[in-house]
């Protein structure tokens, strides 16, 4: 049986042109910055994103991590969505390493506003007030479906923030998901904010790596934490170098997995008992409920799983289902498929 696993776009591997990238890379000693192959990737992020420097990092956690830590001081807070990777899944590393710690705010379908965030800001002084630092959004909100953030509202938090002296750092994971669902550029994304940290290795398909990107002093503070951490690598080219083909190719193919994503949601609605609005499926993530089809998430997953399909629950009755290259149109409808066996048991 092939598997047809939605659990993630991290589950991609490396297309042919990746593999042959990775073998031919032209290699150096990236510590000492003479990895030539590492340079070009951070140069083309840092042109597409529209920001003057780029640091490749292993993961996004650790892009996220050294951006928290560079624009804060322990003992500061930061202002993040309730369901954000960095407050829910980066093992407290803000608080553990960075010093500071999260303050949840509830967005509107995982989308905040200046309202939201102006209100959540805490100014010291003398009344015990642990002060906040930073402002990090997300963009496409991954727990939030891959809900995408408009261009206004980013701008008007940024300046608001920026107004109060604090700088905003963007989650952009899959911004260029985010972009394409705007149908802007990465670089209009990524322009209101101080920081923004992107992911080669989800829908994008490359082995692994992020990058982290922002002003040139900022990038040279961020080469210095990355070092601390742990994450000063040698000849990293051939990992740079299938990060260089998803900048060239992968970008622009994005959107077919948003339309599977909508063709999965709009399959998923039309079953007894799952609750989605295909209207608010963006991107290429797919969150539904399946409280009212009397199973579990868990138990969905099993029976998928005898199915051939993989996919995870976010919570007890959330199911998710990532879109991406490997799962083409005819997977999605394995996918249904199975669904609608499952529903009619
Ligand atoms: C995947 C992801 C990250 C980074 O994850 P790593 O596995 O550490 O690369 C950060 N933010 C969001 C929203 C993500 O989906």
């Amino acid at each position: 049986m092939s598997w047809i696993d939605l659990r993630s776009d991290t589950v991609t591997r490396p297309t042919p042109a990746m593999r042959r990238a990775m073998a031919e890379a032209e290699v150096g000693d990236d510590v000492y910055g003479e990895d030539p192959t590492v340079n070009r990737l951070e140069e083309r992020a840092a042109e597409l994103l529209g920001k003057q420097a780029a640091l490749f990092v292993p993961t996004g956690s650790m892009g996220n991590l050294i951006a928290v830590k560079l624009h804060t001081r322990p003992g500061a807070e930061i202002v993040v969505e309730e369901r954000s990777h960095i407050f829910n899944y980066e093992m407290a590393s803000a608080a553990a390493i960075a010093g500071v710690i999260c303050r949840p705010v509830k967005g509107d379908e995982g989308l905040l506003s200046w309202e939201m965030v102006r209100a959540a800001i805490r100014h010291g002084g003398p009344y015990y007030v642990t002060p906040t630092a930073l402002v990090a959004l997300e963009n496409s909100h991954n727990m939030a479906g891959g809900a995408v953030l408009p261009i206004a509202a980013a701008e008007e938090i940024c300046a608001g923030a920026r107004a109060l002296g604090l700088p905003v750092h963007l989650d952009g994971a899959r911004i260029f998901n985010a972009a394409i669902a705007l149908g802007v550029d990465a670089a209009d994304v990524a322009r209101p904010f101080d920081s923004v940290m992107f992911c080669l290795s989800k829908g994008l398909g490359a082995p692994t790596g992020s990058l982290l990107v922002g002003d040139r002093d900022f990038i040279v503070e961020a080469r210095n934490w990355r070092k601390r951490l742990g994450g000063g690598m040698r000849q990293v080219g051939v990992l740079a170098a299938p990060g260089l083909v998803a900048l060239e190719e992968s970008i622009h193919r994005l959107h077919e997995d948003h339309e599977n994503a909508r063709r999965l949601a709009s399959g998923l609605a039309q079953l007894h008992g799952v609750e989605i609005d295909p209207e608010k499926v963006q991107t290429n993530i797919v969150i539904f409920d399946v409280e009212a089809t009397g199973l579990t998430s868990a138990e969905w997953s099993a029976e998928f799983k005898a199915r051939g399909i993989l996919a995870n629950g976010i919570s007890a009755s959330l199911m998710r289902m990532v879109t991406h290259y490997d799962v083409d149109k005819n997977g999605v409808e394995r996918a249904l498929a199975a669904a609608r066996e499952i529903v009619e048991r």
